[in-house]
């Protein structure tokens, strides 16, 4: 078995102290939040405990210390996406700040008229931010198309920036609704033959892909520390220099400014430009641990695994009678992390009841993707994520409970 050889999936779970005690938990909703190693926990308390004060105003030891960490975890965060440099990071609340910072702080680069690239399987924080900024500024929103198993069309991404000379070109990377991997290489490339900037959603790539901006060709790209094994209420925002530089504050407050008058202001250069006010100073931190966690098992043998056993499951679930999987994976194209299902007569809420009752914890809606779920005539899936801790344990806990909702509902 797959987890017998590796150091995930059963290997991992003592890890994480959600897993040690009690009833088994088939957590398979690490694409909602992941849970959180021992180490991430301990960090968080011990710097809560130890090293805490105020950041960047401190004459005294105890701020120079948490400074100290703060900056820390930002040069972490910069390795962890291979950014230049620690000041090409940008600590946010999280992707859909992340997001909504960029469509704020390129604001005035946009004319009325201008188009932005998007494509039809966003998550609604790359979306709606571009909406609200199309109905300020009157910019016009295109979208690539994507096939019937939820691929992204190339030739039609090639064909709209042709066409529409867009400015910027923003996509997800992982599809959180149906697990489809976006070829962002060639994007990126076509997105700058055409001189358009190119911004990730990088937030369901994060923790199951290596993210190598610079390998990538991004100009901007948003994720959230909840996905990637870190707390809430942090996130990061990597951006080129030349592009950070050029981009106007989004929120004014302390820490970013040079010299205040009543008068008016002049603001510092990035990141701290676009952190005004306290940040979550020991979230940060604590962020900087999992990514140093993840680092440390490995990116490229996180992304073997996880295919693996995404691979198998795939397979397994495929033998179930009356089970609809959705996405690339139809096609033998690229997806993962992600199996978005329906039980035929069987609606997915009802279907999460059972699941909740067998300790299997999964997702059921529209995942934030209203125009996704559209696209392909659906209201709602069920939705399974994996993630380090999984493995074929929780799918086959999983079916068990599909067969009793078998015999339940049909
Ligand atoms: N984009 C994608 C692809 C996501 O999966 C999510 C979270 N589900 C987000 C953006 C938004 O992340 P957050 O809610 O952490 O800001």
């Amino acid at each position: 078995m797959l987890q017998d050889k590796s150091i995930f999936g059963e290997n991992i779970r003592a890890d994480f102290p959600i897993f040690r005690d009690g009833e088994r938990l088939a957590y398979l909703d690490t694409a909602a939040s992941s849970q959180k190693p021992e180490c991430v926990i301990r960090c968080l308390t011990d710097f809560l405990s130890h090293s805490y004060a105020n950041i960047h105003r401190g004459a005294y030891a105890l701020s120079m210390k948490a400074t100290e960490l703060y900056e820390e975890a930002r040069s972490i965060a910069a390795k962890f996406v291979n950014a230049e440099d620690a000041s090409n990071i940008v600590f946010t609340k999280g992707a859909t700040e992340g997001l909504n910072l960029i469509t704020h702080a390129l604001e005035d680069e946009l004319r009325a008229g201008d188009y932005v690239l998007l494509t039809e399987l966003e998550h609604h924080a790359n979306l709606v931010p571009w909406q609200m900024l199309a109905k300020r500024k009157g910019i016009k929103l295109s979208f690539a198309k994507v096939d019937d198993n939820g691929s992204l069309d190339l030739g039609d991404t090639e064909e709209k920036i042709k066409t529409f000379k867009p400015k910027i070109v923003s996509c997800t990377y992982i599809s959180n609704a149906f697990g489809s991997v976006y070829p962002i290489s060639e994007i990126a490339t076509l997105a700058h033959k055409a001189g358009a900037l190119m911004v990730l959603d990088a937030a369901q790539a994060a923790a199951h892909i290596k993210l190598d901006v610079q390998k990538l060709g991004i100009d901007l790209a948003a994720f959230s520390g909840h996905k990637a094994y870190g707390p809430t209420g942090i996130g990061v925002l990597y951006g080129k220099a030349e592009v950070l530089d050029r981009m106007q504050p989004f929120l004014g407050g302390g820490d970013m400014i040079e010299k205040v008058t009543l008068d008016g202001f002049t603001y510092v250069a990035a990141p701290s430009r676009f952190e005004a006010g306290t940040p979550p100073i020991a979230e940060a931190v604590a962020l900087g641990e999992a990514l140093k966690y993840l680092m440390n098992l490995g990116l490229d043998k996180v992304e073997n695994y996880e295919e693996e056993l995404f691979n198998q499951a795939w397979q397994r679930l495929s033998k179930e009678k009356g089970l609809i999987l959705y996405g690339p994976a139809n096609a033998k194209k690229p997806q993962t992390s992600i199996i978005s299902f329906n039980l035929e007569g069987v609606h997915p809420f009802d279907l999460a009841t059972v699941m909740d009752d067998f300790n299997v914890q999964i997702r059921v809606g529209h995942h934030c993707a209203m125009p996704a779920m559209e696209r392909f005539g659906l209201s709602a899936t069920a939705r399974l994520s994996l993630g380090i801790y999984s493995s074929m344990d929780d799918i086959e806990q999983l079916i068990k409970a599909i067969n009793y909702a078998k015999k339940l509902f049909l």
